[in-house]
């Protein structure tokens, strides 16, 4: 695994939360064109189906229903498709990501209402107990596992176990974390995960894919207002013929199959969990070792995006920053919190450790440039609660 961004090629190095930098073999894998109606391309989209859900243990209990589209596709395909129209959810906020799954089920006309935590706060279980006691009309519970807004891990099984305690459905935004951070669906009691092809499964973008509890699906017929992200629809259809509805994104199944088999190699799930926080501790040692301060605590981190507070001078201009660091082959990216000035550096994709050093290398050099020597945030920026 190349460690120097000089040594691709001239492309940089993607720290973002995807599309990130993928392999050449999983580039590669898209240089042929495949019919959509063949049989070799019918045997792809069965595999990466059984790929995908045994990777989350589910086979068995639930179904992988692939969508064409970016994973906000996915999200709003399982929440107009596996929330009934009489149905409420209870959908936890702590980032930018919550407040995207509140507005999709607004604009569904889905009965909804927010328990809100702040943004580097993760919700509480014993808070949703509480919701889901106080209303017998909730029917799901719908939350983000790696808040990407932050880079925040939210509690999962506390929140599972919470849910399924009071027998109400848990959907699961793991946008972020599917394939990077082990999770396991049917002992936790998760009805449908959100995913998608280009974060931590290390696929290039343009599809999506939502992992349900076939049971639960049976009974969704009807329930989206939509044709084309209808998953109860696209499910049907790939049961019945083995065929997509609509034009597939080929080339992009095809990576996706290469990427799984790299997941695989690296020995699956687990040890691509032992990479990223490599990555991410080598990162966050090295980031403040310059003097950088880190939006969370450590124990509230997860080995995905990690947030850092801007410092206050201001010869520290985010732009020019960002500037320098992609002349040396990196890319970064800008923040995204509304309550504290920050940017982000994601630990994910085709990299490793050594990457990371040539990280912290190109932004020693940038501060050099930028001649930045206090890197101490705003007073009163620092959400970390203590
Ligand atoms: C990336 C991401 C999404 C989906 O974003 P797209 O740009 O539509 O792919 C949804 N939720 C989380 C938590 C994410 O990180």
């Amino acid at each position: 695994m190349p460690g120097d961004a000089k040594t691709r090629a001239g492309e940089p190095l993607l720290l973002t939360p995807g599309p990130l930098s993928t392999s050449p073999e999983t580039k590669a894998a898209m240089l042929r064109d495949w019919g959509s109606r063949d049989s070799d391309f019918i045997a792809l989209t069965a595999r990466l189906r059984r790929r995908l859900t045994d990777l989350v243990r589910a086979s068995g209990s639930h179904v992988c229903v692939p969508l064409q589209g970016s994973g906000t596709f996915a999200l709003e395909a399982a929440l107009g498709s596996l929330i009934p129209r009489e149905g409420k959810a209870l959908v936890l906020v702590n980032g930018a990501y919550g407040r995207r799954i509140a507005k999709i089920c607004g604009l569904l006309g889905r009965a909804h209402e927010v328990l809100q935590s702040a943004e580097d706060t993760p919700p509480e279980a014993a808070a949703v107990a509480a919701r889901l006691d106080a209303d017998a009309a909730l029917s799901d519970v719908v939350m983000v596992h790696c808040e990407t807004t932050s880079g925040i891990l939210n509690p999962l099984e506390a929140i599972a176990a919470a849910t399924a305690a009071r027998g109400r459905r848990l959907l699961v935004d793991a946008m972020s974390s599917f394939g990077g951070i082990p999770l396991d669906a049917g002992r936790l009691a998760i009805d449908g995960i959100m995913a998608s092809a280009n974060k931590c499964l290390e696929g290039v973008p343009g599809v999506g894919f939502v992992i349900v509890r076939e049971r639960h699906l049976e009974t969704c017929a009807g329930n989206s207002p939509s044709l084309s992200l209808d998953l109860h629809a696209q499910w049907r259809g790939l049961e019945d013929n083995g065929q997509w509805r609509f034009t597939p994104p080929t080339q992009v199944l095809a990576a996706l199959d290469q990427a799984l088999d790299e997941l695989d190699a690296e020995g699956g799930v687990a040890g691509r969990f032992a990479r990223y926080w490599e990555n991410c501790r080598v990162l966050v040692d090295g980031m403040r070792a310059l003097g950088f301060e880190t939006l969370l605590a450590d124990e509230r981190q997860a080995p995905i995006i990690v947030t850092f507070l801007m410092p206050a001078d201001p010869k520290f201009e985010f732009q020019s920053f960002y500037d320098t660091l992609a002349k040396q082959g990196y890319i970064i990216y800008p923040g995204k919190l509304t309550e504290a000035d920050s940017f982000r550096i994601g630990c994910i994709g085709h990299l490793d450790a050594a990457a990371m050093r040539g990280v912290i290398a190109a932004v020693r050099h940038s501060l050099s440039i930028l001649d930045v020597h206090d890197l101490a945030p705003a007073q009163g920026a620092a959400g970390t609660a203590a």
